[in-house]
């Protein structure tokens, strides 16, 4: 067996100096053990971390951010309802108590598939022998004009502080000034896109317009409001049962949100959104919620793309060619049946990534991946939200809004947050209280995005 000559003050992931800008972090085989390189700290990676961390193997997780971050929850920080450290972990936090993992702050921007090294934007290349892909997804807009320009995303905890910030500013600037409302829309929020992420904000951004804001701005007339909720499908949340869909439509129209059904959005512009149909929404916030694509990693990797440009994996998950490397969760998909990019989805492909790797070091013969459908939840607000869950099981209203109150809470990262996300959701139960109102990002609220009136020619 090798001698581990590795200096256990600095981590695999941090080179001795005299390697830097030079040759790659390699330490594979020290110690005996095989190095896995993670790209990725979100619901796969972290994932796998854990599950490997009493394996015989060196792990080194690799993310451009330094937190793992609960997207189904960016919503309720752009609304006010919670604050960033609440749905965010410190990746270095969740490390601290597992001896065989290190952690790299980096982009990743490509790979040497003959040396088997790593590439990132800065720092010195990472030797890796097995390789698993975890990075996730980025907002679609399918080309439509202005979407990148004009219309906020909800993939990162800046987008959603962003968010937030511009529509309180929005909020402040129409206040004594009529026109702001009429003309520039200062008090319309446009969703577009009604999956489960477009419906629970279009909830969470009515409740916080009629319950808290109209309480902090007494001069304003609320009820000059609105919540547009634009989707090119002819019902709300496509893909769930009728019966879900109705309910769904039913509680957002008793909250005042507008639906806009059956109509693609065609063009978004500074405070305008246009339909397929011809209707221009003004509106003084544009969310896009409509589509998701793969990591463009995946192409930069040179790897084999399928739908919305996702890594294509066998039923194993290991990416076919490429020895030693997987992909997992929203970044990959199965070659004829792709799996929904869903949390569960990248947690038990991290799970069944584990016992490949096992599997792999003692050279054992790779096994098939079986997704169990753990269904699907969208809440629309207080005491409403629909879940679809396995064996047939649904559930409306109170029992649905439990429902998902609570697996929010079990799958979130941390003591901590989840007393937190807890507390400020009792509160907010009790109060009516938002405890996210403030507007932090200066001008970065409207930065890229080219809301403001235009002057005239
Ligand atoms: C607003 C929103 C709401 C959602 N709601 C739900 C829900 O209610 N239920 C549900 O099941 N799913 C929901 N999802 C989907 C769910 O969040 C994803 O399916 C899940 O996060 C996928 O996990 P993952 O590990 O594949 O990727 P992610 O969790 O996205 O993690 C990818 C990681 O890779 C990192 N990364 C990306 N590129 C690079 C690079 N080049 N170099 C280094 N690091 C990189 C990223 O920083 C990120 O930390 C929601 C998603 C969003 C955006």
């Amino acid at each position: 067996m090798a001698t581990d000559t590795t200096p256990r003050t600095r981590g695999p992931a941090d080179p001795p100096s005299e390697h830097a800008g030079a040759s790659p972090t390699r330490w594979s085989g020290q110690g005996g053990r095989p190095r896995v390189v993670i790209v990725g700290a979100g619901f796969g990676g972290m994932t796998l971390v854990r599950e490997l961390a009493d394996a015989p193997v060196e792990i080194v997780l690799v993310d451009r951010r330094n937190h793992h971050l609960f997207q189904p929850l960016i919503y309720q920080v752009a609304t006010a309802s919670l604050e960033p450290a609440d749905i965010a972990y410190p990746v270095r936090g969740l490390l601290a108590k597992v001896d065989n993992a290190t952690f790299r702050l980096g982009e990743v921007t490509g790979v040497d598939w003959e040396e088997r090294r790593l590439e990132l934007a800065e720092g010195p290349p990472i030797a890796f022998d097995h390789l698993v892909l975890a990075a996730g997804a980025e907002t679609a807009t399918f080309g439509i004009p202005g979407v990148d320009e004009h219309a906020f995303g909800l993939k990162s905890l800046a987008d959603g502080l962003r968010l937030r910030d511009h529509l309180l500013r929005e909020v402040e600037r129409a206040e004594g000034r009529q026109e702001a409302v009429e003309e520039e829309g200062a008090l319309t929020i446009t969703i577009c896109g009604a999956g489960p992420t477009g419906v629970e904000l279009a909830g969470a951004a009515a409740e916080l317009f009629d319950h808290v804001l109209a309480r902090d701005f007494p001069e304003l007339d609320f009820s000059r409001s609105r919540v547009v909720l634009a989707e090119m499908d002819e019902s709300v949340l496509p893909g769930s049962s009728t019966q879900q869909q109705e309910y769904a439509a039913e509680q957002l129209r008793e909250r005042g949100v507008d639906l806009h059904l059956g109509q693609p959005v065609t063009e978004v512009r500074a405070r305008e959104v246009e339909l397929e149909d011809g209707t221009v929404i003004v509106s003084g916030t544009t969310v896009w919620t409509a589509g998701i694509q793969a990591n463009p990693l995946a192409g930069a990797l040179e790897l084999e793309q399928g739908p919305q440009g996702r890594v294509v994996v066998d039923e194993t998950l290991a990416v076919p060619a490429r020895h030693g490397t997987w992909a997992i969760g929203d970044v990959a998909a199965v070659a004829d049946d792709p799996h929904p990019q869903l949390a569960p989805v990248a947690i038990q492909g991290a799970k069944h990534v584990a016992e490949e790797i096992r599997r792999a070091v003692v050279g054992e013969q790779p096994q098939p991946f079986h997704y169990a459908d753990k269904g699907t939840m969208a809440t629309i607000g207080r005491r409403a939200a629909v879940a679809e869950l396995p064996y047939g099981i649904t559930l409306t209203g109170t029992p649905g809004w439990i429902a998902w109150l609570l697996l929010h809470i079990i799958m979130l990262m941390g003591g901590r947050n989840r007393v937190s996300v807890l507390t400020n959701w009792a509160w907010s139960y009790l109060r009516w209280h938002k405890p996210g109102r403030l507007i932090i990002g200066t001008d970065e609220a409207t930065e890229g995005l080219r809301t403001e009136p235009q002057p005239p020619d």
